[in-house]
């Protein structure tokens, strides 16, 4: 199981997105498809996060070396914890400095699902042949890389949004954005791990930069004039989720309780909508002041998915 997409549609695919920089778009980009990137330099490679499998890692990779002529891979970001984006790690080259913000790196560190699985998904995910490799550089706000005559501005928005740990990769001279998944294109957000709030104010972060070309967490890359609309998208759920989570708060409900109650309106058409049950648990406990139960979270959206939730992995 598992690991079965070799070819078609799904495979995934290395678009340019200016002279040298690249983004791997797996497509549709449901639970543990993600899009990951890469920057090339004067004197070497920049990758911008791995996938969730062995076979999706090496896809990826193997699709680089071809563009960039076998250029070393130098660097590695993690723009956040989460498997799709980190359990590939290990298939990076040895000599890779792979750099991650410092609460991603221990949550990492920690994360259950490495190992264990829980009967959410299906296919159930295989990872493959991977071990959990952890950044050996960590960033707190910002740190800079220079690609030769390249530069790669790596920040956090100093708060919690998709994750705690979320960095970006951008380019000012190409104006390139790398948003891993403080973005979600075409997709239901996903922020449970996170802060509703917090993924609201970095909507705002993102759009200072200004930037001509994105590349999202998932779904396709996006320009300058897709970005206003699914920004403002974004922002329209994330607004939901809060006023929903305070009203299911006030009347004492569970997520699971006011998510099987609750017409999604426009959200119902975007894929992977469960996903509102999980945001309403992260939305819910904070509101109360809790922590939140991951695993019951997940086991309620699968409870109102009536069902385990699909993957492509
Ligand atoms: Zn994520």
């Amino acid at each position: 199981m598992g690991e079965a997409v070799g070819t078609g549609p799904r495979a995934g695919a290395l678009h340019e997105v200016v002279d040298g920089v690249y983004a791997w778009v797996q497509p549709d980009g449901t639970w543990w498809v993600n899009n990951a990137g890469a920057v090339a330099g004067d004197d070497g490679v920049l990758v911008v996060d791995t996938c969730a499998t062995a076979t999706r890692t090496r896809r990826f990779l193997d699709a680089l070396t071809a563009v960039t002529g076998g250029a070393p891979v130098r660097w590695a970001l993690n723009t956040h914890q989460h498997g799709d984006h980190t359990y590939g790690n290990s298939l990076l080259p040895a000599s890779t400095a792979l750099i991650g913000q410092t609460t991603m790196r221990q949550a990492l560190k920690t994360d259950p699902l490495f190992e264990n699985v829980p009967p959410a998904w299906t296919p159930t995910p295989n990872w493959g042949a991977v071990t959990r490799r952890l950044p050996s550089i960590t960033m707190d706000r910002e740190l800079t890389l220079h690609l030769g005559g390249r530069r790669v501005d790596l920040r956090h928005p100093g708060y919690t949004a998709h994750t705690p740990g979320d960095v970006v990769a951008w380019l000012p001279e190409e104006r390139v954005l790398f948003t891993g998944d403080l973005l979600f294109h075409g997709l239901t957000p996903l922020v449970f791990m996170g802060s509703v709030p917090g993924a609201l104010r970095s909507l705002e972060w993102m759009r200072a930069f200004s930037p001509e070309h994105v590349v999202p967490g998932h779904g396709p890359v996006l320009g300058s004039t897709d970005l206003d609309s699914v920004l403002a998208a974004h922002e329209r759920y994330y607004r939901f989720v809060l006023a929903t989570a305070e009203e299911s708060v006030r009347a004492d409900r569970t997520p699971l309780e006011t998510a099987k109650a609750l017409d999604l309106g426009e959200f119902a058409a975007w894929a992977d909508s469960e996903r509102i049950v999980m945001n309403l648990h992260r939305a819910q406990a904070d509101l109360v002041g809790e922590p939140m139960d991951l695993l019951g979270a997940l086991g309620d959206a699968v409870a109102w998915n009536g069902g385990p939730m699909a993957t492509g992995v």
